[in-house]
């Protein structure tokens, strides 16, 4: 599912974000990215994402080199492939729960109609099928990350990137999305999670460790 090789980014100023980074992850794995703040987890899943791309070096995603598509092709390889969560959920402000989740879809072809049947159905997969109609500031932190989970499965996409999804929840509502998480693994989809939370960590089968944009 990913492949990257002696990856570098730089950044103006001379900050090597990633510092050489090989990464092989088999589709269906599910695991953690670990390392102190600035040692470049964000980078490393933003590069995977297609969200940014590398200085140096060579990526891969569902087989594809990435370093040889222009930004129309990577938009269609992301919206096909990837979903993402993070930490702030990124939600539209006064925009339902039914339409935030049927957004994700935009980019897909789907016509409406058939978008907000699929959200409803990411919605009810989450367990929010009694919040459609909550717009995010009526609903709970817990809840609108597990909107932006729904959001972000709605295309069934084969990966799912989580720059620390449960970094602004309490405890409770982190394990809920961390077991939708792992719900996802279960069914198949390839889970990296960015986390701080070391029990969580803990708890996944392979955990990456980063420190001064290298693995270790
Ligand atoms: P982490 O996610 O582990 O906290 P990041 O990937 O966010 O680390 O950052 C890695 C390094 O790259 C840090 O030194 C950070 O300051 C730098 N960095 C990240 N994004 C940018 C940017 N857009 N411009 C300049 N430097 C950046």
């Amino acid at each position: 599912m990913i492949e990257l090789r002696d990856v570098r980014k730089s950044y103006p100023g001379g900050v090597q974000a990633l510092d050489g980074v090989s990464l092989s992850v088999a589709a269906g794995e599910m695991l953690a990215i670990v390392g102190p703040s600035g040692s470049g987890k964000s980078t490393m899943l933003n590069v995977i994402g297609t969200l940014d791309r590398a200085t140096e070096g060579t990526v891969e995603i569902a087989g594809l080199d990435v370093g040889a598509l222009d930004d129309d092709r990577l938009s269609g390889l992301r919206a096909r492939t990837i979903g993402f969560v993070f930490q702030q959920f990124h939600l539209a402000a006064g925009v339902s729960a039914l339409d935030n989740v049927a957004d994700g879809l935009l980019y897909s072809g789907v016509p409406l109609a058939s978008r907000r049947r699929r959200a409803r159905a990411a919605l009810e997969r989450v367990g929010l099928g009694h919040r459609l109609t909550h717009r995010p500031h009526q609903l709970s932190g817990g809840e609108r990350q597990r909107v932006a989970v729904a959001r972000a499965i709605v295309g069934s996409p084969p990966l799912v990137l989580a720059d620390e999804p449960t970094g602004n929840l309490d405890t409770a509502a982190g394990a809920a999305v961390l077991s939708l998480l792992r719900d996802l693994h279960a069914d198949g989809t390839t889970v990296i999670v960015i986390t701080h939370d070391r029990d969580i960590a803990a708890a996944l089968p392979r955990r990456v460790q980063m420190r001064d944009g290298r693995i270790l």
